[in-house]
Order: C-alpha cells, then structure tokens, then sequence
C-alpha cells in the first residue's frame, strides 16, 4: 500500500486545515467553556460557516445527508481535522458514529424522526455503557436493566462517563435484557430520550479540573417504546463492536492531527528559543524530543493506514486496531508531554492549546478501553494464530 496522500484529497484537506486555522483556532478559549451561552453561540456560528463552505460532514454517506467521502478517503481528512478538539463538531463528524448506528439498527420511526436532526447538528448523541459501580472495560459485567412490559422497556441503572449527555437530545443505554443468554448474547442498545421521566443526570462530573459534560446519570424506572431497541434484542456486543472498531480509528488519525499540532510547536519553540548561548534545539537532549517525536507520530501513522486499509477492505482488522489504539494514545501523550517540556513554564500556561491537549490526551489511554485490555484481548488473538499454526505476518499487502 502506499502511505502518501492521495492527489485527490489535497484539496479538501487543505480547505479544513484553512478553516481549522483561521476560524477555529482563533475562538478557542472562548469554546473551552463548552456549557456557556457564549460557547453555544460561537460554535453555532462556526457550524454555519462549515455549512456554508461545504465542509459540513464530509464522512457522512450521503443518503443521510452527508458528503459521503468513503472511509479511507475521510481518514486521511480526519488527520487534519484532529487539529483542534472542536473541530468535530464545528465540520459536523461528531455525529457519524451514531448516525451511523441508527441508520444500521433504529427502527423507521427512529431513523424518521432523529437521523436528520443528527446529521445537521440540530441535536446531539450520547452513549452509556460505563457504571460506577462496576469494572466496566469488562463489560459483561454492566448491571443496567431493561424489562419488557406492556409494548415499553423499562430501564433501572446507573451510568457514568455518558459524554455531552447534559446537552444530547438522546443517550443509548447498554442494558442487560436477556437472563437466560450467555453474556455476550444477553445485552442490548435502547435509545432513551433524555427528557424521559425517570432519566435524572445527576452531575457534570468534573475531570482534572474542567467540566467536560461526562455526566453521571440514573436511570429510575425509565419507560421507552418497544421500538426503541436498536437491531435485534441481545445484540448489543455486536452493535458496539461496529461502532467502535472505525470509531477507533477516527480517534487515531484525529490523535496524529493534535501531535502534528503540538510537534510544531516543540520545533518552533527549539529553534526560537535561546539557553545557555545557543537555540534549545542545539541541545543534544531537545534532539532526542524532537527524534524521538517524529518517529512515534510516524510509526502511529503508519500503524493507523494499516488498520484503516485493512478496515477499507471489509476486514476486522481487530489485532491492527488494537496495536493503534494503544501505541497511538501513548504517541500522543508522550509527544504533547515533550512539547510542554521544551516550552517551560509556559507550556502549563494556557497561553499554548498544549495544556488542554494534554489533559485530553490522558483521557485517550482509557476511554474506548483501556491500553491494558487492549493489550490483553490483542496478544490473545496473536497467540491463538500461534496455536493453530498460522503464526503472526507483519507483512504489508
Ligand atoms: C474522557 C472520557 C470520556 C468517556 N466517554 C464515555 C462515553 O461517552 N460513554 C461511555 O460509556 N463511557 C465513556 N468513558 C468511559 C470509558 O470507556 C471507561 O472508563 C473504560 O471503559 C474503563 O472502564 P472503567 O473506568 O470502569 O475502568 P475499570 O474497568 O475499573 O478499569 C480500571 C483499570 O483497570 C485496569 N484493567 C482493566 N482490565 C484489565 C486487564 N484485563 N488487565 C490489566 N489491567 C486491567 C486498567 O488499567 C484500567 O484502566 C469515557 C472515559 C473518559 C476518561
């Protein structure tokens, strides 16, 4: 395969990249607040103008109202739109995952009334799989309950880290729907209205200091209409499956925009900056972060293109997402970390956007699974080619 850009995609990546860095990048810190009436009232304004430029979800397919870039293709544009944290939902991407699902699995009157809204930014998803109460990287272990009673699911549970819930116009729940069924078989996806009686968010869970919208949510006898299931009932490991493999590589490309972002400005800062008669960079010390660097974002890159290729050809690709997603979060961690180092105090300042990356690129090693289950389910999978005879080959096709 080969790894440069395609001549094709110059073009609409360097339209997002523009808007990126002149529109986005310049209101910031005024959507840091993401809760305000400021923040709304910018990022309102910055969704109009992606609509109006044509750069209004582009990964979308298009018979949901999108611009149906196909998956590949929306990789390579979502390295650049990785950039800045709202960009997703200043272009509209934040949605495709879950515009997605519901138009796979929701029930006409669902994909009718909520796949237009989605997709236009009118309303905004979330997701509930993770509980307080319970190791959730083990998810069979979730204790959130739906019943079927007279045509309606009723849902007792307690759910936290349901992201952007205090602004959704709907959360779809993990819930245990089937006694008699094996674990894997005994979960389903329900979508609950968030104005539904019995769904109370409880708080805005404050992460390292910020308000970030992970609420923490009760759901207290929540009644929803039969046809609210998503796909078929027990179902719910296989649906999430399908919306978190690409997902994962969405997060990836969009990691390797933040530390293309934060290596300019460790660059920039080394060659500015003078200690001890001579540019930072002149310090053997800074060369090993600027060395170091450039060879874990490409390795990630790399690693990335594989898994997306593999994705692109209608594979799995479940061992090449699971490397990535690990050595791509530590990539980035690691990479923003030498970033504040090489800016001094400055870099904990927010006179940089690094000290809101690098909070945000703590996160990465744990949502979507945490690096050690990922490490885990994937050397399994390795050692069980191993077991069978087949062994492992690295190489590229
Ligand atoms: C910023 C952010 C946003 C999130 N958004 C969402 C969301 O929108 N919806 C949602 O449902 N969830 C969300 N999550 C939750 C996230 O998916 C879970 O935190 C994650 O799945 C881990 O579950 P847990 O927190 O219960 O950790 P636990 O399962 O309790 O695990 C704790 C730690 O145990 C270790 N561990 C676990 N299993 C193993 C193992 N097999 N071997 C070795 N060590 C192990 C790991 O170090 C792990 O970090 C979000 C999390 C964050 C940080």
């Amino acid at each position: 395969m080969s790894f440069e850009i395609p001549d094709h995609l110059l073009e609409i990546r360097k339209r997002v990249q523009d808007f990126i860095e002149s529109r986005v990048y310049p209101v910031e810190s005024q959507l840091e607040e993401r809760g305000g009436a400021e923040a709304q009232a910018v990022m309102k304004d910055l969704m109009e103008e992606a609509k109006r430029e044509g750069l209004w979800a582009l990964g979308h397919p298009k018979e949901i109202g999108g611009q149906g870039l196909p998956f590949l293709d929306y990789v390579y544009v979502n390295e650049v739109v990785g950039r800045s944290e709202y960009a997703t939902v200043a272009l509209g991407t934040h949605s495709l995952q879950d515009s997605i699902m519901l138009k796979e699995f929701a029930s006409d009157e669902w994909r009718e009334r909520y796949l237009a809204p989605l997709v236009a930014g009118e309303i905004f998803p979330s997701f509930a799989m993770t509980e307080p109460d319970v190791a959730s990287s083990d998810p069979t272990q979730l204790r959130t309950r739906a019943v079927l009673e007279d045509g309606h699911w009723v849902i007792d549970g307690h759910k936290w880290f349901t992201s952007g819930a205090d602004r959704a116009a709907y959360t779809t729940v993990m819930c245990r729907t089937e006694d008699d069924a094996p674990d894997h078989d005994a979960f389903s996806m329900i979508v609950v209205p968030t104005d539904s009686p019995g769904y109370r968010i409880v708080r805005d869970v404050r992460v390292m200091g910020h308000y970030g919208g992970h609420c923490e949510v009760r759901y207290e006898g929540v009644r929803v209409p039969e046809s609210h299931l998503l796909g078929p009932r027990g179902a719910g490991f296989r649906i999430a499956q399908r919306r978190l493999g690409p997902g994962r590589i969405f997060h990836c490309m969009r990691w390797l925009g933040q530390a293309q972002r934060a290596y300019d400005l460790l660059c920039e800062r080394a060659n500015e900056r003078v200690a001890f008669g001579k540019p930072l960079g002149e310090h053997q010390q800074i060369q090993k972060f600027v060395f170091d660097s450039a060879c874990e974002i490409q390795s990630a890159r790399m690693l990335t293109l594989h898994a997306a290729q593999k994705i692109d050809q209608g594979e799995e690709a479940r061992v090449e997402i699971g490397l990535i997603k690990v050595m791509g979060a530590q990539m980035l961690h690691n990479v923003i970390d030498r970033a504040i180092q090489v800016q001094g105090a400055r870099g904990v300042t927010e006179d940089t956007p690094l000290e809101g990356m690098y909070r945000r690129a703590r996160f990465a090693r744990i949502y979507d699974g945490p690096d050690e289950v990922h490490v885990m389910t994937t050397a399994r999978r390795i050692l069980r080619a191993y077991q069978v005879g087949d062994g492992w080959d690295f190489g590229l096709r």
